[in-house]
């Protein structure tokens, strides 16, 4: 019995019995943290970075707290029992021991591990003393829940852990890796020969419905990658692209090579950018692999050359996706033997055709709506300015539209990329 509080200690015959030692996954686990200030921001954001979700209840919150609101699920209220449903593991740090005996009490009802800041012998559940060496290699030291004993026998581990041999016996795993992939435009055959090299040595792989899914079916085994379907579809969004960071950079954190399989080119309307700076804010070492973006290997499959002597100079990428205003402003003014290239936003087609007419560009400028390039499904529609929206009013995504006299050449040039065999995208 402890005399502050009166309850029973949570772990029955805590005093004799040898605590037991565990690790683990938090990835994607609801986890409750109960407290706001700055013993709750550290462990919210250390459960942040093992990947769990994390849900903060307190009436007030600290600077660091607040600092994670885009990160975790912050409820700015007193705790409140229903808090408890659902989550697999809470850790409470209110300050106040009766506050955090509370909700022991209640966790321990409901059967949930509960984490105590800081007074690991009413604890059911305690985090020990960790020290982390590189690659996945982790320490956690448990000093008999006397966490000054914990930190002197930790201080000698460290001593050891430099003179000891890290390399791997099982696994072959490296340190943990990210790579972002340009799996190209649809067609398996079109990845490069490095993407293609890092894709069999990935230890997982988030990959979408735009990615060359055959190429990773044939690692879909046993011994294989784990493969993470992050997909979107137009209008329904799976998972949040801060969740897919997040998801990179647990995996890559547990020392795991995290290749992360894009359709085209990462940096081409692909969002590498925020997974990059993610895994590198973490300090993981990133690699980007080029692909063949979609906007120019989709025309050119279709026939269509984005540049052609005489006919077209220059190219313009850019996304159809906000509607015939963005692209208006963002063509305004280029020359006429500019081709236009739009990714996305295939049904705002007819807003974007009527609103380039409008600003001065001719109605009979040749325009192709090209769907599914490099699969066994692509089909192409050849119009004008004028008649586009009518001929291609079934064109679904993927699509590349382009504007320009250059599209009138699908006609003459015909299909000129011809998909391989197992070319196709996982809908
Ligand atoms: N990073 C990718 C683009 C992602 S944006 C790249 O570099 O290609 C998604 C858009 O790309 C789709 O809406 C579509 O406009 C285009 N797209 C991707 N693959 C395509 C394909 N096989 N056929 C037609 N359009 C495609």
């Amino acid at each position: 019995m402890t005399a502050a509080t009166g309850e029973q200690p949570s772990g029955v015959g805590a005093a004799t019995q040898p605590d037991y030692g565990i690790f683990l996954d938090l990835h994607g686990k609801d986890v409750l943290v109960v407290g706001g200030g700055p013993v709750a921001a550290r462990r919210a954001l250390g459960l942040l970075q093992h990947g769990a979700r994390v849900h903060v209840v307190a009436p007030q919150v600290c600077e660091d707290l607040a600092s994670l609101e885009s990160e975790v699920h912050l409820s700015r209220r007193p705790f409140t029992e229903s808090d408890c449903d659902g989550v697999w593991l809470i850790q409470t740090c209110t300050g106040d021991a009766q506050t955090d005996a509370l909700v022991q009490t209640l966790a321990d009802e409901r059967r949930i591990w509960c984490v105590r800041a800081g007074a690991a012998q009413e604890s059911s559940a305690w985090t020990g003393t960790t020290l982390a060496a590189p690659d996945g290699v982790l320490v956690t030291v448990n000093g008999g829940r006397d966490p000054g004993r914990a930190r002197r026998v930790r201080d000698q581990v460290r001593a050891c852990l430099d003179r000891t041999d890290l390399r791997r016996t099982r696994g072959g795993r490296g340190a943990g890796h990210v790579s972002l992939i340009g799996g190209g435009p649809g067609d398996p055959e079109l990845i490069t020969v490095r993407g293609h090299r890092l894709l069999r040595a990935a230890d997982v792989i988030l990959y979408d419905r735009l990615a060359p899914v055959a190429l990773i079916e044939e690692l879909d085994h046993a011994e294989g990658p784990l493969l993470v379907d992050v997909g979107k579809t137009p209008g329904n969004h799976p998972m949040p692209q801060t969740e897919i960071n997040d998801l990179i950079v647990s995996h890559a954190l547990a020392g795991r090579r995290v290749a992360r399989l894009k359709g085209g080119d990462p940096f081409v309307f692909g969002r590498g950018t925020e997974e990059a700076l993610s895994a590198l804010e973490h300090g993981l070492p990133v690699e980007v692999v080029p692909g063949i973006t979609a906007g120019l290997a989709v025309p050119a499959a279709a026939g269509v050359p984005v540049t052609s002597r005489g006919q077209a100079r220059a190219v313009l990428l850019l996304s159809g996706h906000d509607g015939a205003e963005s692209v208006v402003a963002r063509t305004h003014g280029t020359p006429a033997d500019t081709t236009l290239v739009l990714y996305m936003g295939v049904r705002h087609l007819r807003e974007v055709a009527t609103a380039l007419i409008e600003a001065g560009r001719p109605a009979d400028l040749p325009v192709a709506v090209i769907s599914s390039g490099l699969t066994h499904s692509q089909r192409t529609v050849v119009g004008t300015l004028a008649t586009i929206a009518d001929a291609a009013a079934d064109q679904r995504a993927p699509a590349i539209t382009v504007i320009g006299e250059v599209a009138a050449l699908s006609e003459e040039l015909g299909t000129l990329v011809p998909p391989s065999a197992d070319a196709r995208h996982a809908h």
